[in-house]
């Protein structure tokens, strides 16, 4: 997946520029993070820049992925 945006997103748009995968998106009501895109910005940062970010703090895990699935996702994106 791996990160999921919560109901408690507030859609303030904070989280979109700092995605390196354009993994986050405006949608109906809340944003939403497209699972195939996200890599827990490993490949590019040290940690999930859009927990970083967020004001409502609505970004949590979704579904834990190892590191070596991530960095192949990372690479199969960027390539
Ligand atoms: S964890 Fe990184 S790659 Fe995943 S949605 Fe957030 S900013 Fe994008
Ligand atoms: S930064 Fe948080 S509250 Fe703002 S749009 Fe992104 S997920 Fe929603």
């Amino acid at each position: 997946m791996s990160l999921k945006i919560t109901d408690d997103c507030t859609s303030c748009d904070a989280c979109v520029s700092v995605c390196p995968n354009t993994a986050i998106t405006a949608g109906d009501v809340i944003y939403l993070i497209n699972a195939e895109l996200c890599t827990e910005c490993v490949g590019a940062e040290d940690s999930p820049q859009c927990q970083m970010v967020c004001p409502a703090d609505c970004i949590v895990v979704g579904n834990t992925e190892s590191k070596d699935v991530l960095t192949a996702r990372y690479h199969a994106i960027h390539g």
